[in-house]
């Protein structure tokens, strides 16, 4: 495929490029250089009709163990991970790790992105899931606070913007499931760099003790219900911390977490999920519903049938 200069591969593995370390092969697997190469991409798909899935870090994806058909995009490549100062914020590419807006942030003297420390991903699937979190304080933050406008790119290479009153922004959603998001313009506002730094640091402590870092995860596997204790709490209460599927076990420090502690495939993964949704629908009515991604997702980004 000429269109992406050699930055194709076929049946990649997911596990390599998923924080989970699970997942079967991408059947072709392509890092657009930049906005023309993504553009003959997803032209070649639409004439292949081949199912187009967009990934970024894989921090909050659970893939099949056979994988997933079609053409699997990822904005890694330099040309998405620009970063510049626009209108006193940052309008930062989709492929820029948030571990890296976290550092350009401070270099720049600019607050507001420091709750993403410990948040694993890029600015793409943080927009797309609207990642957020509570702070050491019981604040809660979502990436949506951050964001005035994305530009986002159809299935058929076209590009528009979007201010942020036109995004329906929920609890980890965006509501963008058919684009791809290309850059984000963020808000922030000026600050003391040592002050910015020492707010990370604090954060990085309160994740590392409060969450589960001991093996690969996708961090927390369910939504909190919206009116019912939180899905952790919950799956504590059902008893089931330390719970073990094949390779996959609940956190035994963080119930909503689920920890590959042992070349998990994703049927323990699927297997475990319904032995906790089954246990806390019993004890508690309650039914949860997944905030990991499951690729390939009968509902997402897809030529065919679209
Ligand atoms: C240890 C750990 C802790 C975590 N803690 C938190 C936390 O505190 N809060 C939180 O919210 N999340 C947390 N997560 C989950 C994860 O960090 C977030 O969901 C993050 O936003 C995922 O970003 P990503 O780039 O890895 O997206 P991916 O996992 O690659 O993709 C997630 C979704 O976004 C879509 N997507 C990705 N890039 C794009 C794009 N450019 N355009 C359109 N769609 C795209 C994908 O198709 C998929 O549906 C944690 C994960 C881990 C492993």
């Amino acid at each position: 495929m000429a269109a992406t200069g050699g930055r194709v591969r076929f049946n990649e593995p997911m596990r390599l490029h998923t924080t989970f370390h699970i997942g079967g092969p991408a059947e072709i697997w392509a890092e657009p250089a930049n906005r023309q190469e993504l553009r003959q991409l997803l032209e070649l798909a639409r004439e292949a009709e081949l199912k187009v899935t967009v990934v970024g870090g894989g921090a909050n994806l659970l893939v099949g163990d056979d994988g997933i058909p079609g053409l699997v995009v990822h904005l890694g490549s330099a040309g998405f991970q620009g970063y510049e100062r626009r209108d006193g914020g940052i309008l930062a590419g989709a492929g820029l790790p948030l571990e890296w807006l976290i550092r350009r942030c401070r270099q720049e003297a600019l607050s507001g992105a420091e709750f993403l420390a410990g948040v694993p991903g890029r600015v793409g699937g943080a927009v797309r899931m609207n990642a957020g979190t509570h702070d050491d304080e019981g604040r809660v933050h979502s990436f949506s606070d951050l964001v005035r406008s994305i530009t986002l790119m159809d299935l058929s290479g076209q590009v528009q913007s979007l201010s942020r009153d036109q995004i329906p922004f929920a609890y980890r959603r965006s509501g963008l499931e058919g684009g791809i998001v290309l850059e984000a313009a963020l808000g922030l506002v000026p600050d003391d760099p040592d002050a910015i730094e020492e707010r990370v640091k604090r954060l990085w402590a309160f994740k590392r003790r409060t969450q589960d870092w001991s093996a690969p995860s996708v961090g927390c596997i369910f939504k909190n219900p919206a009116n019912a204790q939180a899905a952790g709490w919950l799956i504590d209460r059902a008893g089931l911390k330390g719970h073990r599927v094949g390779g996959a076990m609940i956190s035994p420090t963080h119930a909503n977490f689920i920890m590959n502690v042992g070349d998990a495939k994703a049927a323990d993964v699927f297997a475990l999920i319904e032995e906790v949704r089954g246990r806390v629908r019993k004890l508690f009515q309650v039914e949860l519903d997944l905030e990991v991604q499951v690729l390939p997702n009968p509902d997402g980004v897809r030529h065919r049938g679209a």
